[in-house]
């Protein structure tokens, strides 16, 4: 009887973990945009962006949601790599530039280009906020504050999931 119970588990597992990874890929293989190193801007309809990505990625992405703090892959990783955009595959962060932030959400201090992301105004929630975007496919990625570390002392906060890591080799 107990072996039963084992080996249900195991296939479960086998089957769970094979339709998340199936899920990823194909999410991957049906977004045509993604690319880490076409640096020319995107234009492509929220409506086009929805049958792209996952509900998840769509939400934040397009429609500007924040994850909640201390959920994301992210907030508390620290090894070397680069961080891409999730949507597009443009190069955003280096992982030098992250650093151990109590806000929940994984935070530098800098982007890889000054043109990595791009900047607006948003008053949504009662707040005075700046928004990040990506700097190539227009995704919200999370804002930007004044409170960082040295050289720059700013904090760009950012949601996980609209974050690509790949750690260096
Ligand atoms: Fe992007």
């Amino acid at each position: 009887m107990h072996k039963f119970v084992f080996y249900t588990i195991i296939v479960l597992n086998w089957f769970f973990i094979s339709c998340s990874t199936a899920q990823q890929k194909s999410t991957m293989q049906k977004n045509p945009y993604y690319s880490r190193t076409d640096e020319r801007k995107l234009k492509v309809s929220n409506e086009e962006w929805r049958h792209i990505l996952s509900k998840e990625m769509y939400d934040v992405a397009r429609l500007a949601h924040t994850e909640y703090a201390f959920t994301g892959k992210y907030w508390k990783q620290d090894i070397k790599g680069t961080y891409y955009c999730a949507v597009c595959g443009n190069p955003l962060f280096n992982a030098t530039a992250k650093f151990a932030s109590a806000c929940g959400w994984p935070s530098f201090f800098e982007t890889i280009k000054e043109h990595s992301v791009q900047y607006k105004p948003d008053h949504s929630y009662g707040m005075d906020r700046i928004e990040v975007l990506c700097g190539r496919c227009d995704s919200h990625l999370g804002h930007i504050f004044d409170d960082g570390p040295a050289p720059t002392h700013k904090r760009f906060c950012m949601n996980s999931i609209v974050l690509d890591f790949e750690a260096e080799k």
